[in-house]
């Protein structure tokens, strides 16, 4: 069975965990360093990444994250994308691993949390969004895989690497972790269908 950690220093690793097991993997708990050997991907949740980078730090994390996640499947979501992001608007990065540029709290007070329907490959697909960063800028080395209607990005893959601003493990909908289960699986990276 393919086993994916989920970090799970704050945020929502719990609905991760129950999300990966209802798409037919085996998920870890990641807490300390030790813990990144032996699984075949690892998930950052959604939480508040400035608290998300003081427990790293304390955990004595942040360099074997950096270091499991240049080169192995990881998937960010929301904070988690943000921990993942090369370039913060007006912050330093946290792991700076993927080629994406983000803004934080990018949708404002007053819609703090909503839900849009995106359109992936032809299909819809209901994306929740909680405080949610914008993915301001790709590389040309990465991947856009949903955009909002008016075209601002919300995800995108490089290679292992996978960023939503939205929390696919708060809805039934099972595509993005079956997707990442397989980019840990197979170790390629197929696309969102
Ligand atoms: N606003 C949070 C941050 O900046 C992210 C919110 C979330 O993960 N739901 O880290």
């Amino acid at each position: 069975m393919t086993r994916i950690g989920v970090l799970s220093l704050q945020g929502d690793f719990a609905e991760h965990k129950s999300a990966l097991e209802r798409a037919g993997a085996q998920a870890v708990e990641i807490r300390l360093p030790y813990q990144l050997e032996g699984i075949d991907g690892l998930i950052i949740p959604g939480g508040e990444s400035t608290t998300l980078r003081k427990l790293s730090d304390a955990y004595g994390l942040m360099e074997p994250l950096r270091e499991y996640a240049k080169v192995r499947p990881t998937w960010g979501t929301c904070a988690g994308a943000i921990f993942l992001a090369r370039e913060i608007e007006g912050q330093d990065p946290h792991l700076g691993v993927m080629n994406i540029k983000v803004r934080r709290n990018a949708f404002g007070r007053q819609i703090d949390s909503f839900v849009a329907n995106l359109d992936i490959n032809g299909g819809n697909y209901p994306a929740m969004f909680i405080r949610a960063p914008l993915i301001l800028s790709v590389g040309s080395n990465v991947n856009t895989i949903a955009k909002l209607n008016d075209g601002r990005i919300v995800a995108a893959q490089q290679d292992h690497l996978l960023a939503t601003a939205f929390h696919p493990e708060l809805t039934d909908d099972l595509r993005f972790h079956t997707l990442f289960i397989e980019m840990a699986k197979t170790k390629s990276y197929p696309h969102l269908t």
